[in-house]
């Protein structure tokens, strides 16, 4: 006999377990299937994001950060503190025991909620069955009214430089080294590529990232990469744009990289090469049999606004679908999905899905770019305000970058919002509001900020869009 639910989760990451949860929520009988192993051979859920990516990632920025803060910024702040040493051991610690502490977090959620948590391989069949493959244990056949499938994404590999997890690793190795690599080497100038050059460095590596294209960040608006590739290259992060790798040698020594540039071949010599160069949707094992779900070319199961495959039943949602590979951007999913089967309205707004660079400074955006809307003839008026002319950032020492603001020159309504500098992931909770809500720019002028704030900065940025800033001069 099968087991019998209203709804099986196939993926524990942040779309699947989100979803589960939100599904038991609204009465329904739900299980979660997943398969994550941890590298000292564990299960936990949590998926990409808790175990390998979000957390652990951010866990690494902010201790290396304020490593380097106290031993670069703290003097000028009238605090010595003599030779500051790294305790890598000690850091790397606190990072597994914040993922630990999380990802245990999920499985008190799935108890409190009545959610199944299965740890194990979820492989959908036809006519809505699911076959259950446990971690240890018998396989089993679970039949369900509904199925969301939430197998997320793994790192893209190359071919010449197939991943080894000494010298060639992939962003999960990367978080966990053990020793700071003297020379680490990054192929892609992308969010993974900078956020884990960013750490490094920070702990006493020297970065060379090489970029296949001939832009920075490119999603991001021009007047804001631009200020990014500055800082960031002032920090001492070796960008090298336009790259094409070419080859690459091992010896016991190291790696050395070929590649061109400008017509010109070159080399670099490192101990360890992060690639990130994008995630690939993961179905391995998903899928057997006539299940009617289908993959478009580059392997994302093909969903429509709603999530539904056209599958009756069967849904997808996160890093497997279309859509930017982000852990809210899932969850968000995930909640829409579970409450649509439960017969609730339920929709998402993908123009106004935040993204963030976790680097310093952060970079955080919602909405359009100023290219972006220009090219497409849509008129627009800008304001930006810099973090230098804000009282905040200056007690924190961290006055650099800004604030930009587009709307639309006729009717004000905001249409992009990005930001440069300190704590601009939580500034930017503004921004999604403001799109949310198709705020003008003088709803966010008239809007009362407290003082002294960063979110000042937003105000006058919103102010500036119509040359009415107070704390800078406006340019006629
Ligand atoms: P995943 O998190 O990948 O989870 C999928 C789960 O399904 C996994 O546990 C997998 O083992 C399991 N699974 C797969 N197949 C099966 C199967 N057949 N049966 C059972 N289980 C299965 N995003 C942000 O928004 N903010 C960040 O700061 C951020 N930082 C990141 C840093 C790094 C280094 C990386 C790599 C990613 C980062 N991301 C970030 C992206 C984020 O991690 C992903 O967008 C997110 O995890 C996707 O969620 P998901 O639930 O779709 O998939
Ligand atoms: P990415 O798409 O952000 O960047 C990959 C970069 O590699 C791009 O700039 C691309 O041009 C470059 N590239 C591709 N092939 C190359 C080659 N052969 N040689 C040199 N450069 C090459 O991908 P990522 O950094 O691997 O991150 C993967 C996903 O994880 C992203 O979609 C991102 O959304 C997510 N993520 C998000 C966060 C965050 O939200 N803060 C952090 C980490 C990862």
């Amino acid at each position: 006999m099968s087991e019998a639910y209203d709804v099986v989760v196939i993926g524990g990451g942040p779309g699947g377990y989100v979803a589960a949860i939100r599904a038991a929520q609204n009465g329904l009988k739900t299980a979660c299937i997943d398969k994550w192993i941890n590298h000292d051979g564990t299960h936990a859920f949590g998926g990409t994001c808790l175990n390998a990516g979000c957390i652990p990632s951010k866990a690494m920025l902010e201790a290396s950060e304020l490593f380097e803060r106290s031993r670069h910024d703290f003097a000028a702040m009238g605090i010595k503190t003599g030779e500051v040493e790294l305790d890598l051991a000690t850091m790397q610690r606190r990072r597994a025991r914040i993922v630990k502490q999380l990802t245990g977090g999920i499985a008190l959620l799935f108890k409190g909620n009545g959610v199944t948590g299965l740890p194990g391989t979820g492989t959908l069949l036809e006519g809505r069955k699911v076959r259950y493959t446990p971690v240890d244990g018998e396989e089993r056949i679970l039949q369900a009214g509904h199925v969301i499938l939430a197998s997320g994404s793994v790192p893209v590999e190359l071919k010449s430089l197939a991943f080894d997890r000494k010298q060639v690793v992939d962003s999960w190795d990367a978080l966990e080294f053990d020793s700071v690599p003297p020379r680490f080497g990054v192929i892609g100038a992308g969010v993974i590529g900078l956020e884990l050059g960013s750490v490094w460095r920070r702990l006493g590596s020297r970065v060379t990232i090489l970029e296949a294209l001939d832009t920075f960040l490119p999603q991001l608006d021009e007047q804001i990469s631009r200020e990014a590739l500055k800082q960031f290259k002032r920090q001492g992060l070796d960008i090298r744009l336009g790259t094409k790798v070419t080859a690459a040698k091992k010896s016991k020594k190291g790696l050395t990289v070929s590649y061109e540039s400008g017509g010109e071949s070159q080399n670099i010599e490192v101990d360890r090469l992060l690639v990130a160069v994008g995630r690939r949707p993961y179905t391995e094992g998903l899928l057997a049999g006539e299940t009617g779900v289908r993959l478009d070319e580059h392997g994302f199961v093909i969903v429509n606004e709603e999530c539904a495959s056209g599958a009756e039943g069967i849904w997808a949602i996160g890093d497997l679908v279309r859509g930017p590979m982000l852990a809210h951007k899932g969850m968000d999913e995930g909640v829409m999905v579970a409450d649509l089967i439960a017969g609730k309205v339920a929709e998402l707004n993908y123009e106004a899905i935040p993204a963030v660079v976790y680097t310093a400074p952060e970079i955080a955006w919602v909405g359009k770019s100023e290219q972006d809307l220009k090219q497409q003839g849509v008129p627009v008026k800008t304001g930006s305000f810099p973090f230098a002319a804000n009282g905040r950032a200056q007690a924190l020492g961290l006055a650099s970058g800004m604030v930009k603001i587009i709307a639309h020159r006729d009717s004000d309504e905001i249409l992009g919002i990005h930001i440069i500098g300190p704590y601009a992931s939580e500034l930017i909770a503004e921004a999604v509001l403001a799109l949310e809500y198709r705020a003008s720019a003088e709803d966010i002028q008239r809007t009362i900020h407290a003082h002294p704030t960063l979110s000042e900065a937003m105000h006058e940025a919103a102010l500036a869009v119509d040359k009415r800033m107070i704390h800078a001069l406006n340019r006629r």
